[in-house]
């Protein structure tokens, strides 16, 4: 299961957590399109109400009512070909005999399968296939002996993978990154409490100040009052393994991850992209919405050529893989952007975006551009190919689907039909985001990943959890 989500987690001083936790959701929707769910808690018992569907379509009036307490954690579900299924629906919650527990999860662990079988093993029943509901029961297990950030640290030693974790345990929340730093979390402050979040625009849009990320294999617990948090390094680790592709393509432009904002660093992926591989011609285009900064960048960088918008981009289309065939995703494309004949007609066209992936989107445009009458079409891509699957919560097709997976760049220029092709080299992404490779994640680019993953190569010396939870005992 591959899960790309955003998850939040709120205590205030004297207000119910619910309202601002949905609209925290509302400014994290681009991570999740196919459910959105909220756990409170008021001091006495949890509240919870998950939902199908959008942020506003999952909610009412009377169900953020029904959200009582001051404290709780939110969840937005990427959606994924195939398992739109409201078993994976978040944040998970449960009940056991120290309290009630809630889990909100962005990521994915690679250890799954053993961890649920020894867990099993000792007699705990599951009622779903995903990873979030085997990290709640070993926590689970852990609260008869250990206090709330003793039981983290145990899991922590056991799960591997990737994980933004938001987690209610009675009235305490805390959120917990993984010891790579793989996915996004940052802790903010409001007026009367703090966040936590995937991304500082969900801070920004309480209101609040961001105050910093959370660490890679750090927790930090909110106090159930609002008035203060604390932090403990759980883990520590050399290296990191950011995800490269969140500054890329997932995170919102507005966002400031590991000290970054997004946009800045799409401007720089699209200044490298040209000065690494600009072509000569009339008008430079984004492709909509993801390719804007880059194509900006690109732009500024390329002086003489127009920086002109000949692709309109009906903004009430979900992204495109929500369409679970090729030949949906082919159609959602046409729906999904039209060219203004005027800037393309008769010009060299340079477009530029973020990733290709199946190349369905690329192929589906350069058709576009030629049928609107563009002389000739370039196309610039501000990431490497794309050559691996991603393991670690980013739904990025299996190999066999990926364009780039057994085709050279010229044979990928010649199956999408432009004129010429040229994608970013990985150091100049490594160079924008502004972190040494070693501590990037990236795995879909280069096969080789921060993790073990069963089949697959690492790019490091691996400091592996124990996974065997007889011997924790
Ligand atoms: P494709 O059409 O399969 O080559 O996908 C590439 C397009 O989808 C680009 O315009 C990207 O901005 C966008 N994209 C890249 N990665 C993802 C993803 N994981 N989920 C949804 N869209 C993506």
């Amino acid at each position: 299961m591959h899960e790309k989500c955003g998850v939040v987690g709120v205590a205030l001083e004297d207000r119910p957590a619910a309202r601002p936790i949905y609209y925290a959701l509302y400014a994290l929707q681009h991570r999740g399109q196919e459910s959105a769910g909220i756990v409170t808690h008021d001091g006495f018992q949890q509240h919870g109400h998950v939902e199908m569907g959008l942020v506003g379509e999952a909610f009412d009036e009377g169900d953020i009512a029904d959200l009582a307490g001051q404290v709780g954690i939110g969840h937005v579900r990427y959606p994924t070909a195939g398992s739109v299924d409201s078993a994976c629906a978040q944040p998970f919650s449960v009940s056991f005999k120290s309290g009630s527990l809630g889990l909100s999860h962005n990521g994915n662990l690679v250890n799954t399968d053993v961890l649920r079988s020894e867990l099993a093993d000792l007699g705990h029943a599951f009622t779903s296939d995903g990873d979030t509901e085997v990290i709640a029961h070993d926590l689970a297990r852990n609260l008869l002996e250990e206090d709330l950030v003793e039981a983290v640290e145990t899991t922590m030693g056991r799960i591997h993978g990737s994980y933004a974790l938001t987690i209610a345990h009675d009235d305490r929340v805390l959120g917990v990154r993984d010891p790579e730093g793989n996915r996004p979390l940052v802790l903010g402050r409001l007026e009367d409490g703090y966040v936590l979040a995937s991304e500082s625009a969900a801070i920004d849009t309480l209101g609040g100040e961001l105050v910093r990320d959370v660490r890679p294999g750090e927790a930090i617990v909110l106090d159930p009052d609002g008035t203060d948090y604390t932090a403990h390094q759980l883990v520590e680790r050399e290296r990191t393994g950011h995800c490269f592709f969140e500054w890329v393509y997932f995170a919102r432009p507005d966002s400031i991850i590991d000290d970054r904002l997004v946009y800045d660093v799409r401007r720089d992926l699209g200044r490298a992209l040209y000065e690494e591989s600009g072509v000569e011609s009339d008008v430079v285009m984004p492709v909509p919405d993801s390719g804007r900064a880059f194509a900006s960048g690109y732009a500024e960088a390329a002086d003489e050529a127009e920086f002109a918008e000949g692709l309109m981009k009906n903004r009430y289309v979900g992204r495109t893989f929500i369409m679970p065939t090729q030949d949906e995703r082919e159609q959602a494309v046409r729906l999904k952007l039209n060219p203004i004949s005027n800037t393309i007609d008769g010009k060299d066209v340079t477009i530029i975006d973020d990733s290709i992936v199946r190349g369905t989107t690329s192929t589906q445009l350069v058709e576009l551009l030629r049928d609107a009458g563009a002389e000739s079409v370039h196309v610039r891509i501000g990431a490497p190919p794309i050559v691996a699957p991603c393991y670690l919560g980013i739904d990025m097709a299996s190999r066999e689907e990926l364009i780039a997976a057994d085709r050279s760049v010229d044979e990928i220029r010649e199956t999408i039909g432009a004129d010429s092709l040229a994608y970013l080299s990985v150091d100049a992404v490594a160079d924008a985001i502004g972190f040494d490779r070693d501590d990037l994640c990236l795995g879909c680019v280069t096969g080789e990943y921060p993790y073990e993953i069963a089949g697959e190569a690492t790019d490091r010396d691996l400091d592996l959890p124990d996974r065997h939870v007889a011997d924790a005992d």
